[in-house]
């Protein structure tokens, strides 16, 4: 029986990796929405649309063609037919996503496109308005969280092996800059919906919160 799962939460609380394993034990779909957010701020930094070019952007982003295609080693990401899975986790896009996933026409565009890939049921999908706004119906619901430093840590170690000029404390300050102009967005922002249920993983090791996502699945 086919079902969908909202995984929610901050930056680095280990959402897209606990999210993959999850959705590789049901045999169900994974989404990650933040590369959706991230491969549209990716074409517009292409393009060099400044900052004040709203309309531009919304305009940029409904004529763009986004696909996210699950493999073996995770997700590819489309950006109009060209491969951009490694150039959106630059720190370029990182530094400026924020900023343009808080355009609510821009949220509504991509937000339209998530609704449909999870219509046939069976994904997991995670992002930071998923359970609150994308799938209000998801079946299970997830906020997952960790404090700030260990989700620094936790993301440190993952961009380590990808070279990065970031230290560990300006990964923590654009961590604590990312989430709060999540928290305060006007449009759909990151917030647990009130039937999610909160997931610390700051003590927990990865394996213990795919078992216990998969109880929850079970009830
Ligand atoms: O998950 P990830 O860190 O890759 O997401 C990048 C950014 O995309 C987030 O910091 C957030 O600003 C935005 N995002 C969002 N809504 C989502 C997923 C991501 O606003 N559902």
């Amino acid at each position: 029986e086919k079902f969908n799962i909202a995984i929610d939460g901050p930056a680095g609380a280990g959402k897209s990796t606990i999210a993959r394993l999850v959705a590789g034990a049901l045999g169900f779909v994974y989404v990650d929405t933040g590369a959706m957010y991230r491969a549209v701020t990716w074409k517009i930094l292409q393009e060099n649309l400044p900052a004040e070019a709203t309309a531009d952007m919304i305009a940029l982003t409904s004529r763009t063609e986004i696909r996210l295609v699950p493999g073996e080693n995770g997700q590819t990401v489309y950006v109009d037919g060209l491969d951009v899975t490694g150039m959106i986790r630059s720190a370029e896009v990182t530094g400026n996503v924020s900023r343009i996933a808080s355009v609510a026409e821009i949220r509504s565009i991509l937000t339209a496109k998530q609704k449909e890939m999870a219509a046939g049921k069976g994904v997991v999908m995670d992002g930071r308005d998923i359970g609150s706004h994308v799938l209000p119906d998801a079946e299970v619901k997830i906020f997952l969280t960790a404090s700030v430093r260990i989700r620094a840590e936790r993301r440190f170690k993952e961009i380590c092996d990808t070279q990065t000029e970031m230290t560990l404390e300006q990964l923590e300050l654009d961590i604590a800059r990312r989430d709060r102009m999540d928290e305060q967005r006007e449009a759909s922002p990151l917030v647990k919906a009130a039937d999610a249920v909160l997931m610390d993983t700051t003590d927990m090791t990865i394996p213990e919160v795919v078992e216990r996502i998969l109880e929850l699945c079970q009830s």
